[in-house]
Parts: structure tokens; C-alpha cells; sequence
């Protein structure tokens, strides 16, 4: 069997064509959705992010803006710039790319976003509505993995689900909305015993743990569905050629740039899954779709109008 590989760059696409026809319905009502994104210091990889986010606000029209302030910066100053961009109209969206350096205090920071203004979806009061199943901002990661599944008809309600990992930003949302959307979902995470027989039982198995190529082909059932968000860059020749000894023309990549993106489940898997998001190109491109859904969704919100998108809510998975 060789799985049906799910295309985050297509699904991607229709979402950014949809939320077009929504940012043009907002101009012809005079409102432009706006993003701020706060990018301390010069991480490269954060750098990079930030410019595919900034880059993808440009692409669909929405406002935005970089702030970069110096790696010195306090939390006092990280809190200002907070405020700032709660009290600024013009801005929707406040994205704080993390990791922030040292001295500053991420969870107080995160929680002085406005939670309207929250479209990464981290702020307590987010996680509070996903919880409880009320509509509002959803951390984009695991928003777009239900995507994902949605858009590729994957049977959600009655499914067993298993979620491999329990961050705050991945894991436990994941879990949260798949629980919402009626599957039977176990999360599994460093201390879980007998994981390979764990995962044997899923129906829809989320891998989320930073371990490139640690969920091996046979832990996968038959045609079950596999979402990899992992994102994990490989650089070990040795490693490499055991990930990717059947395919031989990514290892000949790998031989040219020294480095290959592998996701935390063996690329082998896609003999025994039904379905599966390759890496990359499966998750990643689905976390900026959702970003840009969550700004204008935030646009909205905070106006007090409708909801006209596609992009399902929590309730509207019941
Ligand atoms: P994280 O905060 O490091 O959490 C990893 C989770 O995996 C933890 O809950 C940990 O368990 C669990 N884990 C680690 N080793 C395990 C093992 N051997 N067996 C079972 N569980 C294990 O990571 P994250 O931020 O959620 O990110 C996870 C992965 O997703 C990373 O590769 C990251 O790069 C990727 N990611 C991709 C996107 C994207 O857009 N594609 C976005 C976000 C993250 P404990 O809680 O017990 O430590």
C-alpha cells in the first residue's frame, strides 16, 4: 500500500483564494485586517519565519508591520511594545515570535496580548474557549493538522485518535479539537509506556515531538491516518541514510545540501499508511494559512461581524 499524501501547499492555496474573497468583502466595508509581528533579536530561523509571515500578509493584502528590537531587551520594554499594539486599532493580530531571549518573561508577555488580538491562539483565554468548545482564536498548528483532515473527507467522529506529544502549542490543543470533533483521543508524550502498541490502535495518529523519524513504519495500522508535524532538520549522514534508504533520490538531495527537513515519523510509513502529510509540504505551510485566517478572523471578531469564512470554528466541528 502507499499512502495518499496530503498536500498542505494545495490546501494552503484554496484557503489563502477563500480568505481573498473575505478581505475583499471587508475593504468594500473600509477594513483592512492588520498583522503586527514582534521578532527580538536575530535568530535566523526566526528571522525566517517571521519574513514568510510578513511575506504572506503582502500576498493577500492585509496590513502589516515588523517590530525588531534588540536581543537586550527587558520585559518591561517587551510589555510596552505589547501594549502598544493592544491599544493601536489599526493592528488585529499580534504575533510574538518565539523563543524570546533569556531575561525576558515569555508567559508574561503572552499574556498581555489582548486576547482579541491573539492569533496564535496562546493567551489563557484562548485556550479557555478551546476548551470549553466556544467559538474564538485556535492555535494555528493544530487549526490547520484539522484542516487538513477535514478538507481530505479523514472521518474524525467515532475515530481513535492518538496525539504523540503535549505541548501548549501543538500537543494539547491538537487534542483538544480532535476530542471536540467526537474522535477518542489518547495523548501520549515522554513518559508513556508501550507507545508502538499505543499507536497500533489509532485510527488518526498526530505526531508532535521533535524526534526525527521516531515513529516507525510498522507502529502504523493499515490505512490509518498520519499527520507529521514534525519539523525536523537532519544533518548526521548516518542518520540520514537510515531514514531515507528507500528513497533514494532525497538522499542523493541530502548528499548535495548536507541537510534534510524529516518529520517525526519514518518516511517509511508511507507504505503502511492509508493517508499521510509528507514533510515538508504537509503541516508547515498549513500554520501560516492559519495565521492569515486568524488575523482576519480576529478583524472580524473585534467588529462584532458574522461569520462568513470556511475555515471551521470549534462549534462548527460538533
Ligand atoms: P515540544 O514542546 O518539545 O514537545 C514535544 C512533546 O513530545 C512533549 O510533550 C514530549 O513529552 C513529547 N515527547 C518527546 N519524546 C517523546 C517520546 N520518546 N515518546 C513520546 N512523547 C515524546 O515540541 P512542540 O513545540 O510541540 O513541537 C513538536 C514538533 O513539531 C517539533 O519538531 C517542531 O519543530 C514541530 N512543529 C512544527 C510546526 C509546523 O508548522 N510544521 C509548528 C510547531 C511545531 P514530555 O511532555 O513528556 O516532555
Amino acid at each position: 500500500m502507499t499512502a495518499r499524501i496530503l498536500d498542505g501547499t494545495r490546501i494552503r492555496d484554496q484557503i489563502f483564494a477563500e480568505l481573498e474573497m473575505e478581505i475583499a468583502r471587508l475593504a468594500a466595508e473600509g477594513i483592512r485586517p492588520g498583522l503586527a509581528a514582534a521578532l527580538v533579536g536575530e535568530n535566523p530561523a526566526s528571522q525566517l519565519y517571521v519574513k514568510s509571515k510578513i511575506a504572506a500578509c503582502e500576498q493577500l493584502g492585509l496590513a502589516s508591520w515588523m517590530h525588531t528590537p534588540p536581543a537586550s531587551i527587558t520585559t518591561e520594554q517587551t510589555l510596552r511594545l505589547v501594549r502598544d499594539l493592544n491599544n493601536d486599532n489599526a493592528v488585529d493580530g499580534i504575533l510574538i515570535q518565539l523563543p524570546l531571549p533569556k531575561q525576558v518573561d515569555t508567559k508574561r508577555v503572552l499574556e498581555a496580548v489582548d486576547p482579541a488580538k491573539d492569533v496564535d491562539g496562546f493567551h489563557p483565554v484562548s485556550l479557555g474557549h478551546l476548551v470549553s468548545g466556544r467559538p474564538g482564536l485556535v492555535a494555528c498548528t493544530p487549526a490547520g493538522c484539522m484542516e487538513i483532515l477535514r478538507r481530505n473527507g479523514i472521518v474524525i467522529e467515532g475515530a481513535n485518535a492518538v496525539v504523540l506529544g503535549r505541548s501548549d502549542i501543538v500537543g494539547k490543543p491538537m487534542a483538544l479539537l480532535l476530542m471536540h470533533a467526537n474522535a477518542t483521543v489518547t495523548i501520549c508524550h515522554s513518559k508513556t509506556r508501550d507507545l508502538p502498541d499505543v499507536v497500533r490502535r489509532a485510527d488518526i495518529v498526530v505526531a508532535a515531538m521533535g524526534k526525527p523519524g521516531y515513529v516507525q513504519a510498522d507502529w502504523i495500522r493499515p490505512g490509518a491516518t498520519v499527520i507529521d508535524v514534525g519539523t525536523n532538520k537532519v544533518t548526521d549522514p548516518k542518520e540520514a541514510e537510515a531514514l531515507l534508504r528507500n528513497f533514494p533520490a532525497r538522499l542523493e538531495k541530502f548528499r548535495e545540501k548536507g541537510a534534510v527537513l524529516v518529520g517525526d515519523v519514518h518516511p517509511d510509513a508511507v507504505n503502511t499508511a492509508g493517508a499521510l502529510t509528507p514533510v515538508p509540504g504537509g503541516v508547515g505551510p498549513m500554520t501560516i494559512a492559519m495565521l492569515m485566517s486568524n488575523t482576519v478572523k480576529a478583524a472580524r471578531l473585534r467588529r462584532g461581524k458574522a461569520k462568513t469564512d470556511t475555515v471551521q470554528s470549534i462549534a462548527g466541528a460538533r
